[in-house]
């Protein structure tokens, strides 16, 4: 608790993230982990607000209330992954179904979308998110959900959010459009207030942003949505551990300055490899086929690009000789990343669907992290150089 100050100021999302607000009778700067499991009863027959860390702990409210301010939502729900948010989720379904999503989805995310269209007597439609009046056809009256992420990635396709969620809406005000905001964080997107009923986002990736806990977040405006999901929180007991809630408490505070570290590094790196003749996909060069359209809905472009080479050999050779770049799927990371996601993170995907997709083979990602832009350049540079010389020398 603050003492003082003008409360009738609207702060900004830069101030937010590091003003934490709890009540603690020691006024403890950083707020306590309650690490326990059971909460007991003040007295026999009256329950205190916590009774087992399932259900509640006031480690993850603290974490909850303060993520309910950044987004500026009613109710935020915070568990133990990315993919528990799209379980969670997708539990509010039933046997008949429909749900339309896209065609470049994360891997683990068209994994799950996959086994409850097999096993789940659910109907699952993939279709290109470009594609304004493809998208708009595909949503009924029996389409219950609808399930988008932007920029996607690794192809980087802009979804008109808002379009499509009044679309939904008009033809099914029962339809549940939800979005998955884990590229772009609630400090450059806003989905509820594009129309979405449920955002959801891996804070594995940029809220955490140092790769040492896994974590979701849900968040809703809508009441009704928030009970249900909660529901099914506290039945399957994916609400996150109190120490992985503080530990996220902690990464959220350099959000914004990691971020935006990591987005003018990656706008550098674009338009170097760019004039390198390299295709490069990101929403923040003008060459982006949809750079308005995510100009239009965002504050920002994000730190995740990727590129084609035109050469499968010659893009496992690149990442094979970087130094700086760490090797590994995932991003949001304080370091960068890369990686070959035919090969990594979409390795899940069939073959023949990614072709399908117009997923390149030679497509290199990279993620980019907060260190040194001209060491960044260099080591790329370095790696690509290396490459060619090893295939000159090889023929
Ligand atoms: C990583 C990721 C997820 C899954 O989150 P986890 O925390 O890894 O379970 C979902 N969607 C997107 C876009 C992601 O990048």
């Amino acid at each position: 608790m603050s003492a003082g100050g003008d409360h009738t100021r609207k702060y900004k999302l830069q101030t937010e993230v590091v003003k934490v607000s709890y009540d603690d009778s020691w006024h403890a700067s950083c707020p306590p982990i309650y690490q326990t499991a059971t909460f007991k009863n003040p007295d026999v027959l009256h329950m205190g607000k916590y009774d087992y860390t399932r259900s509640g702990n006031p480690t993850r409210t603290i974490l909850q209330e303060h993520l309910a301010k950044i987004i500026g939502c009613k109710q935020v729900w915070v568990v133990n992954s990315g993919m528990s948010c799209l379980d969670i989720i997708t539990r509010l379904l039933k046997p008949g179904d429909e749900v339309v999503s896209g065609d470049d989805l994360y891997g683990g995310t068209d994994r799950l979308l996959t086994y409850i269209n097999n096993n789940g007597d659910i109907k699952v439609g993939h279709h290109d998110i470009t594609n304004l009046d493809l998208m708009k056809s595909k949503i009924t009256e029996n389409t219950k959900m609808v399930i988008l992420e932007s920029p996607t990635n690794p192809l980087m396709k802009i979804v008109d959010l808002k379009s499509i969620a009044e679309h939904a809406h008009k033809v099914n005000p029962q339809c549940i459009v939800v979005f998955d905001n884990t590229m772009m964080t609630p400090l450059m997107m806003k989905p509820l207030e594009l129309g979405a009923d449920i955002h959801y986002e891996s804070a594995t990736k940029y809220l955490n942003g140092h790769h040492d806990i896994m974590a979701g977040v849900l968040a809703t405006d809508n009441e009704e949505l928030a009970d249900r999901l909660f529901f099914v929180i506290n039945s399957i007991g994916s609400g996150l551990a109190p120490f992985e809630s503080w530990l996220l408490m902690r990464g959220l505070k350099t959000l914004a300055l990691r971020l935006e570290r990591q987005q003018s590094n990656c706008i550098k790196l674009a338009n170097w490899l760019e004039s390198q003749g390299f295709k490069v996909r990101y929403p923040g060069l003008k060459s982006h086929p949809q750079y308005e359209l995510h100009k239009s809905q965002t504050k920002g472009t994000g730190a995740v690009l990727s590129f084609e080479t035109g050469d499968i050999d010659l893009s496992e050779r690149i990442v094979r000789n970087v130094d700086i770049f760490g090797v590994t799927v995932s991003f949001g990371c304080v370091n960068s990343l890369i990686s070959l996601p035919c090969k990594m993170s979409h390795a899940s995907i069939d073959p023949k669907v990614r072709a399908e997709r117009g997923f390149p083979e030679d497509l290199i990602r990279v993620c980019v992290g907060i260190e040194d832009i001209d060491d960044l350049i260099f080591d790329l540079d370095h790696a690509i150089k290396q490459a060619k010389k090893e295939q000159k020398e090889r023929n």
